[in-house]
């Protein structure tokens, strides 16, 4: 008889785990595991689960690469002793945490979901429930004793995507959050359907490693027409910046003004790594295509192809924690990791 799967839960904080505090009626963190008991359903699953939580738990908002490391440091200390594990966490930031995720646990060869929720656990119409049970489903699957998925995902609302694809696109709908440039890895119905064709396969003899060093020399620069001079000298000129994520508009299109041009040559010059990254949540960055492209491209930005802002702004903190070379970077960069581009 095969042995039954588990899984780790871990609870970082957000509205999943929140109760309405009355007379106020403002959320606040409960106690997890005394949640956790109290969902019948769980105890249907075929699967031992087990939880641990952030000693404080925390609005996503307040995550910060610590966080990020105590949940890679978490899931290194268990990694044999679990098949699977559910990230809880708030959706605000959702897609940083998890995209981040999947760069530091390189050689990943079990699932780590995110999943979190719009209302709380404990409310009636709670999205909580669904997410929750069929992320530890999904967690659980197997194929001849091994996981189906070895990547770090996000699960909301019907849909397993790649995290470091997603994006957070509405605060009230249950359906939060989107990946319009990578199909979704499994969608939830009547069955679960699996798209095996986009699930990451890990090469089995390589060792898993975790990375917990994150630069934070970083910046996102989203580009708006009218935007003057002194503010994008005041980005470039930001003490001990290391890289930039230059959100352009469309196909990673600029305004053509020479001093624009002028100062971001210079600023790579003295060694800032810029990337161009399109403000449009589906499609790419494709330098040259317009006029307006294609000086970006002479100046040497790096070419962000379909990444999202918040794949990008992690790769960048990852690599720069890693210490990357400076002659390799924008080759690493270019080069899909963790899937979190479509390589051409
Ligand atoms: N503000 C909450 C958070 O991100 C929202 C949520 O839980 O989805 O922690």
């Amino acid at each position: 008889m095969s042995k039954k799967v588990s899984i780790l839960l871990i609870y970082t904080g957000g509205t999943i785990g929140m109760i309405k505090d009355y007379p106020s009626g403002t959320l606040k963190a409960f106690n997890f595991k005394k949640l956790v008991s109290n969902i019948r359903e769980l105890s249907q699953l075929d699967c031992n689960i087990k939880s641990i939580s952030f000693k404080k738990p925390i609005d996503s908002s307040n995550m910060n690469p610590k966080h990020w490391a105590s949940i890679a440091t978490i899931i290194e200390k268990h990694y044999d002793d679990y098949d699977g594990f559910v990230v809880l966490q708030g959706s605000d930031t959702m897609s940083y945490s998890s995209s981040a995720l999947s760069y530091m646990l390189e050689n990943l060869r079990k699932p780590v979901i995110f999943t979190g929720s719009q209302l709380p656990i404990g409310d009636l119409r709670t999205d909580a429930k669904e997410n929750l049970i069929t992320s530890i489903q999904i967690a659980a699957l197997q194929e001849n004793n091994h996981p189906v998925i070895q990547e770090v995902c996000l699960y909301f609302e019907y849909k397993l995507y790649r995290a470091n694809r997603t994006t957070k696109i509405n605060a009230e709908h249950f359906e939060a959050f989107t990946s319009l440039n990578f199909p979704p890895l499994v969608e939830s119905g009547v069955h679960l359907k699996i798209n095996h064709n986009y699930l990451l396969k890990n090469q089995k003899r390589k060792k898993f490693t975790v990375h917990k060093t994150m630069d934070t020399n970083v910046a996102i620069f989203k580009l708006f027409p009218g935007f003057s001079r002194e503010l994008l000298r005041g980005i470039l000129n930001i003490p001990n910046l290391k890289a930039l994520v230059l959100e352009t508009y469309g196909a990673g299109n600029a305004p053509t003004d020479e001093w624009l041009l002028a100062d971001m040559k210079e600023a790579i010059k003295k060694g800032l790594h810029i990337v161009n990254v399109t403000q449009c949540s589906g499609g790419s960055v494709i330098m040259g295509r317009y006029s307006t492209s294609k000086e970006l491209k002479k100046i040497q930005l790096i070419d962000g192809g379909d990444i999202t802002s918040e794949a990008a702004i992690t790769k960048l903190m990852y690599l720069l924690g890693s210490g990357v070379s400076h002659k390799s970077f924008r080759t690493i960069f270019e080069t899909s990791l963790r899937g979190e581009l479509t390589q051409n």
